[in-house]
Order: C-alpha cells, then sequence, then structure tokens
C-alpha cells in the first residue's frame, strides 16, 4: 500500500523516474578467491526515466562487501525520491553529490545511480561518454581474464578457454605450495603475461616478499592488494623491496583514500562499485596521476551494463581488468565487448548499452 503511494507520488512528478528490481548474478564457473568461492552474485538493476529517454544502471554486490539486494532496495527507494524533484538532470555535479550524501557507504547503490544517470545524458545528448569525455576509443587497454582459484587440472582448463585474452590475471593469496601449484599449472598451459591478485591473502610480509620474488621469475607484471587492506607500513615495506609493481585494491575504495596510499604502492585499482561510480572514478584517476601512480580499471562480476559504463573511461588507464560480464551465463544486456582481448566500445550513446 504505502510501496504503492511512493510510486505513484513519483510518477505524477515532472522530476526523473527510478526503477529498481533485484538480479541474481549466474556465474559460469564457482569463483574462488582467498577467502571464499561462490557461484552468483547478488546485484540491482535500475531504470531511470525522464522525458521519454530511459537510462540503466546497476549495483553488483559481491556479499563479503557488506551490501545487498535488501540494503540497495532501502537506499534506492531515498534516492528515488530526491531524482523525483530533480528538475535538470544535466547537473551531475549537484545531483550525484546529493545523492551520496543520503547515507553513508552503500557504495554500489550509489553507483547505479550515478550509471544511469550517466547513461540518460550521454542518450539524450546522443553521444558515448568517452566522447563527451574527450577520449580515443582506440587507446581502450587489453583487458586480462581473470582465472580464480581452483584444482590444477581446472586452471589448465580455464586458463586453454582464455585463448583470446592476451594477459591472464590470477588469483592467489592462499599458502606458498598452492599459490606456486596454480602458477605452475597455468604456466603448462600458456607463456601469456599474467597478473597475480592477492586478496590480502598472503600474511606474513616476508613470506610475501619471498613469493613475490619467485613470480618475478614466471612472467608475472604486477601484483595486486599482497597484504590486508590496512596493513599499508607493511605493504611499503614490501614495495621498498619488491622486484614486481604493488597495485592496491581493497585498500583504495574512494577519493580520498588515493591520498593515503601515495609511497604505499605503485597503482591503484579502481572500480565503480566500490567508488559510487563514473564520476568519482575519474576523479580518482586524475589524482593518481598527479601523484604519479598507475591506473588500473577492475570490476566485481557485473552485467554489461556496469563494465560498458566503466569501459567508458579505460582510454584513461594502463590496465584494465573488465572482464566482469564474460564471467556471468545471464548478462541482462549488449554493451562493450572484447575483441582480440582489446576493450572495444560501441558507437552507441550513454553508457552505450541495449537492453537484451
Ligand atoms: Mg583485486
Amino acid at each position: 500500500m504505502l510501496a504503492g503511494l511512493a510510486a505513484n507520488v513519483h510518477q505524477s512528478s515532472p522530476g526523473m523516474k527510478l526503477r529498481f528490481f533485484p538480479y541474481t548474478l549466474q556465474l559460469r564457473h564457482a569463483f574462488g578467491i582467498a577467502g571464499s568461492t561462490r557461484t552468483t552474485t547478488p546485484a540491482m538493476i535500475a531504470e531511470l526515466e525522464h522525458e521519454g529517454v530511459t537510462g540503466y544502471g546497476e549495483a553488483a554486490m559481491p556479499p563479503y562487501l557488506g551490501e545487498s539486494q535488501a540494503t540497495a532496495a532501502v537506499f534506492l527507494e531515498k534516492a528515488a525520491a530526491l531524482l523525483a524533484g530533480v528538475r535538470d538532470p544535466y547537473q551531475r555535479e549537484e545531483i550525484l553529490p546529493a545523492i551520496d550524501a543520503l547515507a553513508p557507504g552503500n557504495p554500489a547503490a550509489k553507483a547505479a545511480v550515478d550509471i544511469a544517470l550517466h547513461d540518460w545524458i550521454g542518450r539524450k545528448l546522443g553521444a558515448a561518454w568517452h566522447r563527451l569525455w574527450g577520449l580515443d576509443a582506440r587507446k581502450a587497454p587489453v583487458t586480462s581474464f581473470t582465472i580464480g582459484i581452483d584444482t590444477p587440472d581446472l586452471m589448465r582448463a580455464k586458463t586453454r578457454e582464455a585463448a583470446v585474452y592476451r594477459i591472464l590475471k590470477v588469483k592467489l593469496g592462499r599458502d606458498a605450495a598452492t599459490d606456486r601449484a596454480s602458477i605452475d599449472a597455468i604456466r603448462e598451459a600458456t607463456d601469456k603475461p599474467i597478473t597475480v591478485d592477492a586478496n590480502q591473502g598472503w600474511r606474513d610480509r616476508e613470506e610475501a616478499l619471498r613469493m613475490i620474488e619467485w613470480l618475478a621469475g614466471r612472467g608475472v607484471v604486477f601484483v595486486e592488494q599482497p597484504l590486508a587492506k590496512e596493513r599499508l607500513d607493511d605493504t611499503a615495506w614490501l614495495r621498498a623491496r619488491s622486484p614486481l609493481p604493488l597495485i592496491g585494491d581493497e585498500s583504495v575504495q574512494r577519493l580520498a583514500d588515493v591520498l593515503k596510499v601515495r609511497g604505499v604502492f605503485d597503482g591503484i585499482n579502481i572500480k565503480l562499485m566500490k567508488c559510487t561510480g563514473l564520476r568519482e572514478a575519474r576523479q580518482m584517476i586524475v589524482l593518481a596521476r598527479a601523484l604519479g601512480l598507475k591506473v588500473m580499471l577492475g570490476c566485481m562480476t557485473e552485467t554489461s551494463c556496469a563494465i560498458s559504463a566503466a569501459a567508458q573511461l579505460s582510454p584513461l588507464v594502463d590496465w584494465a581488468d573488465l572482464d566482469g560480464a564474460v564471467l556471468i551465463a545471464n548478462d541482462l544486456f549488449d554493451g562493450a565487448t572484447i575483441v582480440d582481448g582489446r576493450i572495444t566500445l560501441p558507437d552507441r550513446p550513454g553508457i552505450g548499452v541495449v537492453k537484451r
């Protein structure tokens, strides 16, 4: 009764109409990282309608990050009320900080609104966001393809399935013997460059250093988040000795975190679901560059909606890890594609997606 009343209020308003519904992403393979394995990812799809145009957004919420379809629904109800009062949807710099201020946390739910608003504006203007930002789509980078933690046999099989990709990302962060067996299994199947993500899994900095020294002789490009996210002093110690660049992921969520990791990491991994969306992601890229940090653009398991949004920024970054949509079996959208391992931006307005 109350929900119906709220919907009517939004409909009769001259402002923007936000709809949202839960959606469960089905993973093609069980996805193992240090600390957990799962076969689905809860998500929320957002649709932002105004003046006959609909923009799409998405929140993808791996459970260990603390958001859920229930928390997103609570947040998006508040966002819907705010958006119903918006008179000028082009005022991103007014609207998105107001959305952020509705409640602390909720970065993925905020990203759903940010992506939908960007999509709506781009569609209304008839331009893709990479063009509005003045970027060259031909500079979109190759993307890595993630091989989750598994048995050596399955890791070899997954490596062969990933033939089209030019860089593989390997999830490590278990004990040294398991980690070495994983790399050995992949190296039996390919000599492609590998990036390693320890997902905070290594406990001891000396042991982490020995592992990184071992990895440096095996075609590894960089190591993501070797130690727990709050252990910045130990990570700086490790970086001073590491033969490979260290990239911060869990240690770097939002814009202000970029300042904290100067001298700790060589680069940062930006994800829309951590940083509340495209507006702040672009600010983080600018700040990271000013601080001399490398930039990587990553993702959760996501549909082509959130992946295509991130892909619009990809010509600005050093490395992309935007394989989230190819890891799921029930994508709701067509959008950015991966051609010969490279991110390929569609010639469509907004974030470049079409609902299937
Ligand atoms: Mg990571």
